[in-house]
C-alpha cells in the first residue's frame, strides 16, 4: 500500500472527514485490521485564510509547496491538498514535488463524466465559484459549471467561513443552501458539485432530489484507489 500525504487543516473540520473516509476505504478494500498509511500535515487555517483574503496567493503557494515537499521527504507517495480553494496554487505545489498531487477538480470531473453528467451547479467559496482556476479545470475536463447569482455567492461563501469552518451547522443556512440548489437545478444543472470540503456537513443527498457530488468523498476515494493500485 502506498502512503497518502494530506495537507489538511483548511479547515480541520473537513480534514477529520478525509481521515475517516480514507481509513474506511482501505478497510473496505482490504478488510480485517487494515488501515490507511497516512501522513498528515495540518496547517493553521488562520494564517492561510489571511493570505487568501489579501490575495497573497504567492505566499500561500510557497507555504503549501513547502508542506508538500516535507510530506514527500517523509515518504508520501501521493499528496492531496484537502480543500478546493487552495487548488488555485496546485501548479506551484506540484512543481515542488516529484510524486503526484491528486487534483480535486480532476477527480470530481472524472466522477461526473462517469455518471454521464456534463453540466453541474457549483457551490464553494467565492474564489472557487468565480475564479478561473477551478471552473477552467472543470471545463478542460468536459464539465460546464453553473454558479449562483451574486447575492447567493456571498451567502454560500459567508456560511462556509463564518459557520462551517468553525463547526457550526445551522438549519436556517441549510434552508438557504437548499433554495440555492433548487435554483441551479431550475437553470439546468444535472447535478450539484459540493466544491468545498465542508459542504457535506450541511447538505446531504437525503435533502434533495438532484444528484449531489461531494468533492471530499470523491477526493478521498481517489486517494485510496491510488494507494491501493499496482500492489
Ligand atoms: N475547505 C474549503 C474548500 O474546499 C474552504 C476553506 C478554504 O478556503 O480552504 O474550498
Amino acid at each position: 500500500m502506498k502512503t497518502i500525504g494530506l495537507i489538511g487543516g483548511m479547515s480541520w473540520e473537513s480534514t477529520v472527514t478525509y481521515y475517516q473516509l480514507i481509513n474506511e476505504g482501505v478497510k473496505d478494500a482490504l478488510g480485517g485490521l487494515h488501515s490507511a498509511k497516512v501522513l498528515l500535515y495540518s496547517v493553521d487555517f488562520f494564517e492561510l485564510e489571511a493570505m487568501m483574503s489579501r490575495g497573497a496567493w504567492d505566499a500561500a503557494a510557497n507555504l503549501l509547496g513547502g508542506v508538500a515537499a516535507r510530506l514527500e521527504a517523509a515518504g508520501a507517495d501521493v499528496v492531496l491538498i484537502c480543500t478546493n480553494t487552495f487548488h488555485k496554487v496546485a501548479p506551484e505545489v506540484q512543481s515542488r514535488i516529484r510524486v503526484p498531487l491528486v487534483h480535486i477538480a480532476e477527480a470530481a470531473a472524472e466522477t461526473l463524466r462517469a455518471q454521464g453528467i456534463s453540466r453541474v451547479g457549483l457551490l464553494g467559496t467565492k474564489y472557487t465559484m468565480t475564479q478561473a482556476f477551478y471552473r477552467d479545470k472543470l471545463t478542460e475536463c468536459g464539465i460546464e459549471a453553473l454558479i449562483p447569482e451574486k447575492d447567493d455567492i456571498d451567502l454560500v461563501n459567508r456560511v462556509i467561513f463564518e459557520e462551517l469552518c468553525l463547526g457550526i451547522v445551522k438549519q436556517e443556512s441549510r434552508d438557504e443552501y437548499l433554495r440555492v440548489i433548487a435554483s441551479l437545478q431550475q437553470r439546468g444543472a444535472q447535478g450539484i458539485l459540493l466544491g468545498c470540503t465542508e459542504l457535506g456537513l450541511i447538505v446531504s443527498q437525503a435533502d434533495v432530489s438532484i444528484p449531489l457530488f461531494d468533492t471530499t468523498v470523491i477526493h478521498a476515494k481517489k486517494a485510496v484507489e491510488l494507494a491501493l493500485a499496482d500492489r
